[in-house]
């Protein structure tokens, strides 16, 4: 069975076909503004967008930053980056219904993590391999 995931108000819903390459979490300060910094990576033969393609709204990066991220219109979830032409991008981790089957396994732009974030880290930096 796919994994399935949706947005909080239903109108955005996707699978993605196996296990993704990565579930991590970015600290930089964009991510966590908006509302995607825990995130999997998958690949795009294995994600399908089942619905709401027209509710999403994408936002432009300004550098430094580099990724496009998107939200659904009607509820304001977070999504990722569910329209990247990219062969691998990361799609909001708090949007999966299903478990993904692969364990948190990094942290990314630790050193904007702000100092009341005071979780333990337990796993380590991206791997090269996923982008
Ligand atoms: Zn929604
Ligand atoms: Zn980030």
């Amino acid at each position: 069975m796919p994994i399935q995931g949706s947005c909080a108000c239903g109108a955005v819903r996707f699978a993605i076909e196996g296990a993704p390459s990565a579930v991590g979490t970015c600290h930089c300060s964009r991510c966590r503004k908006l509302g995607s910094s825990t995130i999997v990576f998958v690949a795009r033969k294995q994600f399908s967008l089942l619905s709401g393609a027209q509710q999403i709204e994408t936002i432009a990066p300004r550098a430094p930053y580099t990724y496009t991220r998107s939200f659904c219109r009607c509820c304001g979830t977070a999504l990722g980056e569910p329209l990247s032409p990219d062969a691998s991008f990361p799609i909001n981790a708090h949007c999966l219904d299903d478990d993904p089957g692969i364990p948190h396994s990094f942290h990314e732009f630790t050193e904007n993590r702000p100092s009341w974030d005071t979780q333990p880290e337990a796993s380590g930096a991206i791997p090269e391999t996923i982008r």
